[in-house]
């Protein structure tokens, strides 16, 4: 079985740097705070939990004057207040490309436009985008988020609309939500904000989906972009999507000869390593025989 991995796997810049700072910061101090998982990945934060990162579900529970980790996918704007008003030490990782959003959509709001946004309305990085939406009424009006092209519907008397992208969302839905916007709204402004990293290694995966008969998404089961990645590939060839190598089943590869391992940009270079040893020693034992 010829096992192939993805040129771009490993952690995205974004996570790298959330990461890197967040241990460089449990080095000088334990009991650092961060509102939900830092990224989808369990070993990764199984490991920072025991170095002193506390991981809360709601921003009430961090001690005030407390150290406060914002993640690569941005915070809410109420938040963010909350967190001065209780004077929380901001450790802001939020991702550049994602900052490049905040700021395209807070201007454009103070312009007047209607801003679409198109991603999952659960998503974390699609909340804070959502936060930033100048509200001119109290009631939801000024924006909305577009999971599917069915899901659109512009308010009357609309004349300013503005798109843009949750930056890890499947870039054909993109397209679609696209293509039913400027079908209803010919004065559409629409920013491209999905993430380079990300479609480079979705066209990875599908590149490498191409040639081989099996393919292995491996990231956390509630990562936006691994799901998007497996997503893609399953259409080409059959897929599995892990978070760990204990996994993975050595029946889903009898008769396998070509394998191609991806991975989402919450997963660890060592994960991926560890899955190309798993499949390794299934090819062992296939030709029964031992290292
Ligand atoms: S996937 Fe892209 S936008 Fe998201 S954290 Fe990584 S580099 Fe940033």
């Amino acid at each position: 079985m010829k096992i192939t991995i993805a040129h771009s796997t490993g952690f995205c810049s974004g996570v790298q740097r959330a990461i890197k700072g967040a241990k460089r910061a449990l080095e000088n101090q334990v009991g650092i705070y961060c509102l939900g998982e830092i990224i989808h990945n369990p070993r990764v934060i199984e490991s920072l939990k025991k170095q002193g990162l506390v991981v809360v579900d709601d921003i009430e529970s961090v001690p005030k004057g407390a150290s406060f980790i914002i993640r690569s996918h941005g915070l809410p704007k109420n938040l963010i207040e909350k967190a001065a008003l209780k004077g929380l030490e901001v450790l802001d990782f939020t991702c550049p490309k994602v900052k490049k959003i905040h700021t395209l959509v807070t201007r454009l709001s103070k312009e007047g436009y209607f801003i679409l946004v198109a991603g999952n309305p659960k998503h974390p990085e699609v909340k804070a985008i959502l936060s930033l939406v100048e509200r001119k009424t109290r009631s939801a009006g000024d924006a909305i988020v577009v999971q599917r092209p069915e899901d659109l519907s512009i308010p009357d008397r609309c004349e300013k609309l503005a798109l843009v992208v949750q930056t890890t969302f499947d870039p054909a839905r993109f397209l679609d939500i696209v293509l039913e916007t400027v079908a209803v709204s010919r004065t559409t402004l629409v920013h491209n904000t999905l993430c380079e990293e990300t479609l480079k290694r979705q066209r990875e995966a599908l590149e490498l989906a191409g040639r081989v008969d099996y393919m292995v998404v491996v990231g956390g089961k509630n990562s936006s972009n691994t799901r998007t990645l497996f997503e893609l590939v399953r259409r080409k060839v059959p897929a599995v999507h892990i978070e760990a190598c204990d996994e993975l089943d050595e029946q889903l590869f009898r008769g396998v000869e070509r394998v191609g391992i991806i991975s989402g940009a919450s997963t660890p270079e060592g994960e991926v390593r560890e899955v190309y040893r798993k499949l390794e020693s299934f090819e062992v034992a296939r030709r029964g025989y031992s290292c």
